[in-house]
């Protein structure tokens, strides 16, 4: 069965009931029809939050074959609610541009999923709309005050970073000439879109913790220079009220539910690559006032997602982990060890024990953080038990937890004995979250550590343009803000290719990118691409709707 057809077999709760078994009052929540609602700001209890064990799943390195950490972060809360602990999933919102494209849905998938899962995947309630029209608003204001004669701060158009953006993989937008057609159509520059996710606005949404704070981080975006090299922000352009205005409804965390019936939170979705890659400070605050435990996603491999989790969300927010899930899968170890993707679901003990270095480092990066960390593997019907051996033999002999999570197969019942493994991390305390760096080291500190510490790279190396942005962030005042490192997600370093534990390579930053309202510098490693395209099959083309308005293909 697809996951579209088991979700169909669900009979969903009226929200207002999940809004109560939630602990907040039906008349509190803003309804979208029967199955969404947006939860109220003031519904975050710090003091509450304070209590509950927020536990993190992430992953080894990302393969073609698929991880499943959403899957994972969906059955693991069903399994911890049958263990009669009261958990939220907090998870990020799906993306238009992949739903269309090759990844599909961001919904979890078997039967461990969040629901209504084609409402969540199309849409949603529009935050994304939302932020889009916020971050174009921006756009329009900055093109306007160049053409103006009257309200002109005198922007140099060559220094403007800001694009426009729009939730779609559409690769032709990627460079582009607004202002053609004479004077009263504006002035002529070379611009671009970018996919939604990756707006700041949307790193912005996530990271800030209350209307106020939102405005304020969105006052601060660098726009550019004028001609005489005096920097320019947002709030230069007095553009920061409104824009928090278009996002007064993007801003409150929206609740669903799983397929058991238990609470979800799904808001904001940030790029992991580009970006912190995990919903909302806020809607983690929420889970949080409302749960013993708190289970979310980061995107990517640890060295990716998981990193900015602690080193920017956490330090941030002041939240402390209390575990890390570590997804892993019998398939993508293969992978890593060598294996061919055609053959991934034979049975292969050699290519297994090649990929194991790949986790091996993931588990000592984890520990760098001072968090326990349980391996979570996500059983796939092609594992074989002498293949699982191989993990636990691995684990046991590192005094490492280790469960067999049946979430895709089973949802929470598959999930019991990692439920398990991580009420016992939490409940013996030996976790002491504690962050790689000091946001106040150099930026050069901040980066070399990340490559060497949790990439394993050599040593960094920075192109002109490089040392050249760091001048530029020295002279913006900016060096104290965490950085957030964009790199390819398919390998520890910064080449796609190398697969498992690479070794001996060095990390070259290429430019540095200045996110100053999120809270943030983007050191950029790699070929970073921020408007995906389409591939030549789409997965659009297998999407259909009927004259009753149900929805196939969306899988
Ligand atoms: P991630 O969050 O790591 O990107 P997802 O949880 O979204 O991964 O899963 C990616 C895809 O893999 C989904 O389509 C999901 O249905 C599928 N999947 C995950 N786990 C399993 C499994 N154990 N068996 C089969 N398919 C799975
Ligand atoms: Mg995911």
């Amino acid at each position: 069965m697809s996951d579209l057809q088991i979700a169909k077999g669900v009979s969903l709760k009226h929200i207002s009931t999940i809004a109560e078994k939630f602990g907040i009052d039906s008349d509190e929540i803003e309804m979208f029809g029967k199955y969404k609602a947006k939860l109220p700001l003031k519904a975050i209890n710090r003091t509450k939050a304070q209590n509950s064990n927020l536990i993190l799943v992430s992953a080894i390195s990302p393969t073609p074959a698929g991880e499943g950490k959403t899957t994972m972060s969906i059955g693991l809360s069903e399994g911890l609610n049958r263990l009669g602990k009261k958990t939220t999933v907090v998870l990020r919102e799906p993306s238009l541009g992949p739903v269309f494209g090759i990844k599909g849905g961001a919904t979890g998938g078997g039967y461990s999923q969040v629901l209504p899962m084609e409402d969540i995947n199309l849409h949603f309630t529009g935050d994304f709309a939302a932020i889009e029209k916020a971050h174009n608003l921006l756009s329009a204001v900055i093109d306007n005050n160049i053409q103006s004669k009257t309200n002109s701060v005198r922007l140099d158009p060559r220094t403007i970073g800001w694009k426009r953006v729009m939730d779609m993989n559409d690769r032709s937008l990627r460079h582009i000439i607004v202002g053609l057609g004479g004077t009263t159509s504006g002035v002529p520059r070379e611009t671009g879109f970018d996919i939604t996710a990756a707006s700041e606005i949307m790193a912005i949404l996530c990271l800030a913790e209350s209307l106020s704070d939102l405005k304020k981080r969105l006052g601060n975006i660098f726009v550019g220079y004028t001609f005489d090299k005096k920097p320019i922000y947002a709030k230069d352009l007095k553009a920061e009220g409104a824009m928090a205005a278009l996002l007064k409804d993007a801003i409150k965390p929206n609740l669903v539910q799983t397929i058991e019936g238990n609470p979800a939170i799904i808001h904001g979705g940030p790029f992991a690559n580009i970006a912190q890659g995990t919903n909302s400070v806020i809607a983690t605050l929420m889970g949080m006032s409302h749960s013993d435990y708190t289970v979310t996603e980061a995107g990517f491999g640890f060295d990716l997602g998981a990193e900015k989790f602690f080193d920017i969300k956490c330090q941030s927010a002041g939240l402390t982990p209390k575990a890390v899930v570590l997804t892993t899968t019998i398939r993508a170890l293969k992978y890593h060890g060598g294996a061919d993707l055609k053959t991934l679901t034979e049975p292969n003990v050699e290519a297994l024990k090649k990929g194991l270095p790949n986790l091996e480092k993931h588990l000592e990066n984890i520990a760098k953080f001072k968090v326990i960390p349980v391996i979570s593997i996500n059983k796939f019907v092609s594992d074989t038990d002498e293949e699982i051996a191989v993990i636990k033999e691995l684990a046991n002999s590192k005094g490492i937890r280790v469960a067999v999570a049946n979430v895709w197969a089973k949802g929470g019942e598959g999930a019991e004995e990692l439920a398990k493994a991580v009420i016992d991390i939490v409940e013996s305390n030996d976790s002491n979250f504690a962050p790689l760096y000091n946001w106040k080291s150099s930026v050069k500190d901040k980066i070399v550590t990340i490559a060497t510490e949790i990439y394993g790279a050599e040593y960094v190396d920075y192109t002109a343009k490089a040392k050249a942005d760091l001048r530029k962030i020295s002279d913006l005042g900016l060096d104290r803000l965490p950085v957030c490192i964009a790199k390819t997600q398919k390998s520890l370093s910064d080449n796609p290719k190398l697969l498992g534990r690479p070794k001996d390579f060095i990390i070259t930053v290429r430019e540095i990118e200045i996110a100053v309202g999120a809270g943030f510098l983007i050191p950029i490693t790699g070929n970073i691409m921020r408007m995906p395209g389409l591939p030549a099959h789409p997965a659009s083309e297998g999407m259909d709707i009927n004259d009753d308005g149900e929805i196939t293909g969306l899988f």
